[in-house]
């Protein structure tokens, strides 16, 4: 285990096995719909994203999305895009991957934005949910796991981007970020 993290939540072991049962499920729930398309949300989507695709039963296409969210008075959230998506989505069905779903800035946003666009459907996968935290109308119809207000890194997630790398997802120790 890395020096700074504190406990390991999920093992590389435990991510794939729960991707293997999204993957049937959303199969399974997407098998009748086409023009299907997976979003990526970078940078901390990808290792998800990878790992979830391998089960994914279905004729799909990927595109990548770069957002950060800042600080603004809009109600609905400031998010700007650092890189737009290289195709057009108008009448495809998206799923949105996403890392974890914190206050749901984010995504909610992006939602909004992708449907503004012509999306047929936004369906939203994210790897972990910290439901207790959420301050938006947003909610994710595929999740991995369920976490409590922790500060998780690892399979992805960052911190200062570092820690992407880690086969796992754990909690960082408060020490390195106070
Ligand atoms: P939201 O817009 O839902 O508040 O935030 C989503 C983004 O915040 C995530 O995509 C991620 O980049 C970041 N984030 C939220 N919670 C965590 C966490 O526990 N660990 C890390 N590394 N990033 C987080
Ligand atoms: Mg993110
Ligand atoms: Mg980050």
């Amino acid at each position: 285990m890395h020096k700074d993290v504190k406990e390991i939540l999920f093992t590389d072991n435990q991510i794939i096995e729960r991707c293997k049962e999204l993957g049937a499920q959303i199969s399974k729930d997407y098998k009748s719909k086409d023009k299907l398309v997976f979003i990526g949300l970078l940078k901390g989507s990808i290792p998800f994203l990878a790992e979830l695709s391998k089960y994914i039963d279905l004729e799909v296409e990927f595109d990548y999305m770069d957002v950060s969210s800042y600080e603004g008075t809009e109600s609905t959230g400031n998010v700007l895009v650092k890189k737009d998506l290289e195709g057009d989505i108008k009448g495809k069905n998206l799923l949105l991957i996403e890392d974890i779903l914190d206050t749901g800035k984010t995504l909610y946003t992006v939602k909004a934005m992708l449907l503004e666009k012509g999306a047929a459907s936004v369906t939203i996968v994210t790897m972990l949910n910290k439901q207790e935290r959420r301050e938006y109308p947003i909610n994710a119809e595929y999740i991995g796991f369920e976490i409590p207000n922790v500060f998780v890194i690892g399979y992805g997630l960052d911190y200062d981007e570092k820690y992407r790398n880690l086969p796992y997802v754990g909690i960082l120790k408060e020490e390195v970020y106070m």
